[in-house]
């Protein structure tokens, strides 16, 4: 039978067939042979080494989407830096709204507020208002807290929770205050984190309130949150945190200014909903990761 040419075979109403593919050329600087190599695999003429490629074409891929550079996730606001007019404001209308501010523990000796802020960690400060007058008269002073029982130690602030470690670093505490201050409460803060369980928050917590001494800035979740969100810095970590805030606050206003910011993020600039719509500083707050308000 003779053969047809194209032309001829869809006159004659020859259904169409698929389009041949197309001849695959060699690349400038790629053998006949390479190219030729290449077109099987498209064909699928070989479906092993096909497989193997598109495999391979696979890693390659989800190797350099690894390699990409990961965007941080937005923010809702940018934080800027923080100019000295700013903060000033901020500080003033800080001072306005919380005139009455001070140490929310009761104590009587810097001894007392040593140890009560040792037991306010992860506890409220109502709590420990209620535990510390019968700890208080039962242990008078140092050398009775280290001459205490542990286990009568441990019942007596149970409720304060984790009561074995709070036990230990108050019997550590006072009976290195008795062995190398003679009973007295150190005034430095080198001084003071030198005693076992005492650490930077809790000696500047007793330097401030106890002896009324600038030794530092109280940074806890509070003020972590706040510095964040009024833009005062960016850092997470409270020893970063309470250094940057140093240059940017009066010397004579660091204890109070814990104090300001631990009230106002309960008051007003609460963790989940910030009540920006009645917030003093609102003016002045660049609102750094607020996504929701009230
Ligand atoms: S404006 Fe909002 S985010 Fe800023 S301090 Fe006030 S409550 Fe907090």
């Amino acid at each position: 039978m003779p053969r047809k040419s194209p032309r001829s075979r869809r006159k004659s109403g020859t259904p169409p067939s698929l389009p041949a593919s197309p001849r695959v050329r060699s690349a400038p600087g790629q053998s006949r042979t390479r190219a030729a190599k290449t077109e099987h695999v498209l064909k699928g003429a070989r479906p092993a080494a096909a497989a193997a490629a598109k495999k391979s074409a696979a890693k390659k891929k989800v190797a350099a989407k690894a390699r990409r550079p990961v965007a941080a996730p937005a923010r809702a606001r940018k934080a800027p830096t923080p100019d000295p007019v700013r903060v000033a404001a901020l500080l003033e209308q800080l001072r306005e709204a919380y005139p009455d501010a001070r140490c929310a523990l009761d104590f009587r000796t810097p001894l007392q507020l040593l140890v009560a802020t040792i037991l306010s960690a992860q506890c409220t400060d109502e709590r420990v208002n209620m535990t510390t007058p019968t700890l208080f008269a039962k242990y008078p002073d140092a050398a009775a807290f280290a001459a205490a029982n542990p286990a009568e130690l441990e019942r007596m602030i149970h409720s304060t929770g984790f009561f074995r470690q709070k036990a230990k670093s108050i019997l550590q505490a006072c009976a290195d205050i008795v062995a190398r201050h003679g009973g007295e409460v150190p005034r430095t803060l080198e001084a003071l984190t030198e005693l076992r369980g005492v650490g930077r928050k809790t000696a500047n917590v007793v330097l401030g309130n106890a002896y009324g001494i600038a030794s530092g800035i109280v940074v806890d979740t509070h003020v972590t949150r706040l510095a964040n969100r009024l833009g005062l810095t960016s850092e997470q970590d409270a020893v970063k945190i309470e250094f940057a805030l140093m240059p940017l606050v009066p010397r004579e206003s660091w204890t109070l200014f814990s104090h300001w910011l631990i009230l106002h993020g309960r008051a007003v600039c609460n963790a989940r909903k910030p009540r920006c719509s009645m917030c003093p500083l609102a003016p002045h707050c660049p609102r750094v990761g607020v996504t929701l308000s009230q």
